[in-house]
């Protein structure tokens, strides 16, 4: 196996960094149980010193975990994603080594309560930063471990809408829709045919991160595993809400669309990336005009009825499910645009010879954020359909030139899995093509392939998509 085999997206999993990180993390984690659940056996010396009553001892033990521990790490988790993981794990240290102090001088049983919710404080504090990072240092099935483990880690959190996402939807799951996302607070469910939802709380399948991009804010929807793990983006303007691509199923559509109808802003434009149905499908179910280039136009005005019931058939999970109408695109894209919403500019650039032969990109260049659709993926097995391996590998760093910071790609979580800048995506992807290429070079077949790319890749997810993937590779195989 060579090291290109071994390494993960981004980062390589036995890069320095990474061993530090779950190092650290470890230790942290370490000393604050120690420290929490050690002195517990002092507790009755104590109350002979102090003179305080048996109820008193079990509420020293049980207030921080009801009152402090808990509810910090629902919250934490997400400020981990925020402020960054090393903030919150030397915060929780340096709540932790007061409220130590605290014991210390401790002369009545007021004191030892405030001492014990510093503690606790710490413990919250630390562990949710702590297991995350653990979690992104990890790989295979340790992360898979860590992250059912991991309640509180959370791919996003909007400032302004004070959104936060639960348990995100990115567990290795090859059956499909096990997990769930549970989006909270600002998004309340609307709309009347949307996902469940009770009491302002929106439940759908998919996972939502936020990405704030200036004036806009870009609430991206990562369909879950039967829906070939495709980005689904609501751009959210000052006035008005923008759709790039739409999902693979009509359910995913409306998760998406209960979204954008939660921001309370009209849906005006629907754009669509490219002629595959992971991003086309679902446009039946969106009301606003839509735009693609002229050649990804044409293709799905002629041929998107056959597009999905072919990526129906050869995927699972669609065997219950009706084909979703097809709906031909209402307005060509100039190869190079722009567009200004809001005072927000839209830049759209197409991109050939890549995942397929025509893609549209968007980019917000006055916040240095690149759309790139499926230029680009992250923690999922890229489609290699068109097998255009070399000119694909061109196409990224014809991409990566450009002045971008943030990167959003189609396939996958925008951050995670070792992408905290989202640079390292480029190399990332060139690098799976790279053993791709020599994987479908050697493989004997179909299924040779697909033992190959999950040998090499265990820990992605988009393994729904190979029985479409090898219907182009393998024509002539039964499969
Ligand atoms: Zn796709």
């Amino acid at each position: 196996m060579t090291s290109a085999v071994t390494t993960a997206v981004g980062v390589p999993r036995s890069s320095p960094l990474a061993r530090r990180a779950f190092s650290g993390a470890a230790a942290a984690l370490f000393v604050l149980f120690m420290g929490n659940n050690l002195p517990s056996a002092l507790y009755g010396l104590v109350r002979g010193i102090l003179g305080f009553s048996p109820l008193t001892q079990t509420l020293l033990y049980a207030a921080p975990v009801i009152l402090v521990i808990l509810p910090g790490l629902l919250i934490f988790g997400t400020l981990s994603d925020v402020a960054g993981r090393r903030a919150l794990v030397l915060g929780g240290l340096a709540a932790f080594a007061v409220g130590d102090a605290a014991f210390m001088l401790a002369g009545d049983t007021t004191w030892l309560f405030v001492a014990r919710l510093a503690q606790g404080l710490g413990v919250a504090l630390a562990t949710a930063a702590s297991t995350a990072t653990l979690s992104d240092s990890a790989s295979g099935a340790r992360r898979d471990l860590l992250r059912q483990l991991r309640r509180p880690r959370r791919p996003g959190h909007c400032r302004r809408c004070a959104v936060a996402v639960d348990r995100p939807g990115d567990r290795d799951d090859r059956r499909g829709d096990r997990y769930r996302g549970r989006l909270r607070g600002a998004y309340p469910a609307r709309h009347p045919a949307g996902p469940d939802s009770g009491r302002g709380v929106l439940v759908v399948q998919g996972n939502v991160t936020v990405t704030p991009a200036g004036a806009a804010t870009i609430h991206t929807y990562t369909a879950p595993e039967t829906g070939w793990r495709a980005n689904s983006h609501v751009i959210e303007l000052a006035s008005q809400v923008v759709l790039f691509d739409a999902p693979l199923t009509e359910a995913y559509a409306r998760e998406v669309l209960a979204l954008a109808g939660s921001l309370r802003k009209p849906v005006t434009r629907l754009y669509i990336s490219h002629a595959h149905p992971d991003h086309f499908a679902g446009a039946a179910a969106v009301g606003a005009p839509s735009y693609a280039l002229g050649h990804v136009k044409d293709l799905i005005d002629r041929s998107g009825d056959v597009r999905i019931k072919r990526g129906y058939a050869c995927t699972p999970g669609h065997s219950h499910t009706p084909l979703p109408r097809n709906r031909p695109v209402d307005h060509a894209v100039p190869p190079s645009a722009e567009q200004t919403l809001d005072g927000v500019r839209l830049r759209f650039e197409a991109v050939a010879d890549a995942e397929t032969d025509a893609q549209l990109t968007m980019a917000l260049p006055d916040a240095g954020v690149l759309i790139s659709q499926d230029v680009l993926y992250n923690g999922v097995h890229m489609f290699l359909g068109e097998h255009a391996f070399d000119s694909w590998r061109a196409a990224i760093t014809r991409l990566e030139a450009l002045p971008y910071e943030t990167v959003i790609p189609g396939h996958g979580l925008p951050r995670g899995n070792w992408l905290p800048s989202g640079r390292g995506i480029f190399t990332a992807n060139r690098e799976y093509l790279t053993v791709a290429a020599r994987a479908f070079a050697e493989a004997t077949g179909p299924a040779d392939l697909n033992r190959r790319l999950e040998a090499a890749f265990p820990s992605y997810g988009g393994t729904a998509m190979q029985g479409l993937q090898n219907f182009y590779l393998y024509p002539s195989a039964s499969l």
